[in-house]
């Protein structure tokens, strides 16, 4: 029994099941739910998200109208306006309904990948000849097949991890959660724009000709958002936003998630492989976890077929795929922690836009490190002088950003 069970229909689970059926390694995807699939996420999808998208083929299954490129990320804090471009590429505002739906065609366009929605996975159990899993279907039936591997991708609350006993303690102790809708007005800039407030950043991100998404970020602890209009109450945080959308037309009902972080003690065991938000996830701060997913499904589809062909998917043999993870991951939690760090100290987070402001260079060098095409630690001498003094003497660092302007035209 060569097939991969893949629980979870997401971004995780379909982009999975594509990278392993370029191996032609058969796969049955379960989704409790059903296609196109829905969810609270700020749409933002970086450049690196956007290359597997081209790669595999995906953005030919994407309608006309169903995202929006943006070309950077622009802080408005207050006065401050820090802005960073990408250095190559576009990022894509993209609504998750049109992104679930072109994940799904690009599957489905494969024989050996075969899709099932309204089943969930109830149990499983492995041994060293397979896992057999128990499903229950829609109409409740439940069936015991048997797979080679499971791979879970079934999100923050994952049964996966629950099952192979992988819970294990978040990234992080803030009680964060997110909230997000659409409305249909044009967007009115090509970055996705993010407002802070104390415990909570509002990020509007352009998904189309006439749609722009706001989701909330908030800290519990600093934050509690009425209980009648929830959404409302958060957006009266940002009256700049609040007044642009006031005659608009909702898309989508407001809709919220938490707490948002979650750990696992191992990201494999005996047969078993966690993906996504089912293996780690902080916060959406830094926009990057459907691009992590994304790395990490290429990573299962580089390895996994050689180990299903030798029958080697014991924890050990699989830890060469946890290994490959890490890397991303190391980078995920550092540059979320550094995020989330700025969430609770305003004062250092207002110096760190006023500097971040004024040198382009590093906040370029910020999102490419978010990215993983570049080493966070990697900051080039002359940007990381330019950002000491403008968080240590904003007052003087017009003359770094003139000649900053001056070598970037050269
Ligand atoms: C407020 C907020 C803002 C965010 N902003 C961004 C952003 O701008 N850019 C970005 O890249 N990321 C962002 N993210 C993160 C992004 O949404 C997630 O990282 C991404 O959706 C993870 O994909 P996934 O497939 O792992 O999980 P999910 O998208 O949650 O998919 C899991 C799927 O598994 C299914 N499932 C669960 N249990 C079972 C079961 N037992 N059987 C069968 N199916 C099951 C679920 O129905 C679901 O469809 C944000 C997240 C939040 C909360």
């Amino acid at each position: 029994m060569s097939k991969v069970l893949i629980v979870g229909g997401g971004p995780a689970g379909l982009a999975t099941a594509i990278t392993l059926a370029h191996h032609n390694i058969a796969c049955v995807v379960i989704e409790k739910g059903s296609w196109p699939r829905d969810k609270v996420c700020g749409e933002g999808l970086m450049p690196t998200g956007v290359d597997f998208l081209h790669k595999y083929g995906v953005s030919d299954h994407l309608p006309h109208d169903g995202y929006y490129p943006f070309v950077g990320i622009r802080y408005l804090d207050g006065k401050i306006v820090a802005e960073g471009k990408f250095r190559s590429g576009e990022g894509f505002g993209i609504r998750r309904l049109h992104l679930s739906g072109a994940l799904l065609k690009t599957a489905q366009s494969f024989s050996c990948i075969e899709i099932r929605e309204k089943t969930r996975l109830k149990d499983f159990s492995c041994d060293a000849d397979g896992v057999t899993a128990l499903l229950l279907s829609e109409n409740k039936h439940e069936s015991k097949e048997e797979f080679a591997v499971v791979v879970g991708a079934d999100g923050l609350r994952s049964t996966v991890k629950q099952i192979a006993a992988l819970t294990g303690t978040p990234p992080g102790k803030q009680k964060r959660w997110g909230g997000r809708q659409h409305f249909a007005i044009a967007p009115w800039c090509d970055h996705v724009e993010i407002r802070w407030r104390k415990g909570v950043e509002a990020y509007v991100t352009p998904s189309g000709s006439c749609r722009v998404e706001i989701a909330f970020l908030w800290d519990r602890d600093q934050f509690k958002p009425r209980k009648e209009n929830w959404f409302g109450s958060l957006l009266e945080l940002f009256p700049d936003l609040q007044e642009k959308i006031a005659d608009c037309e909702e898309l989508s009902k407001a809709q919220g998630i938490g707490p948002l972080a979650v750990g696992c003690s191992s990201a494999i065991s005996d047969r078993v492989i966690l993906i996504g938000d089912a293996q780690l996830y902080l916060d959406g701060i830094t926009g990057e976890g459907i691009s992590m997913a994304f790395e990490q499904a290429e990573i299962i589809g580089e390895v996994l077929p050689e180990l299903i062909a030798k029958n080697r998917l014991c924890k050990n043999s699989l830890k060469v795929i946890e290994k490959k993870f890490s890397a991303p991951a190391k980078r995920y939690v550092t540059l979320t922690r550094l995020a989330l760090f700025l969430t609770r100290h305003p004062l250092l987070r207002r110096l760190a836009m006023r500097a971040l402001s004024r040198s382009a260079t590093c906040f370029q060098h910020f999102l490419e490190a978010n990215m993983g095409t570049r080493s966070l630690w990697k900051l080039p001498i002359l940007s990381t002088w330019q950002l000491l003094w403008g968080v240590f003497f904003p007052k003087y660092v017009n003359s770094f950003s003139a000649q900053e302007t001056l070598r970037d035209v050269a």
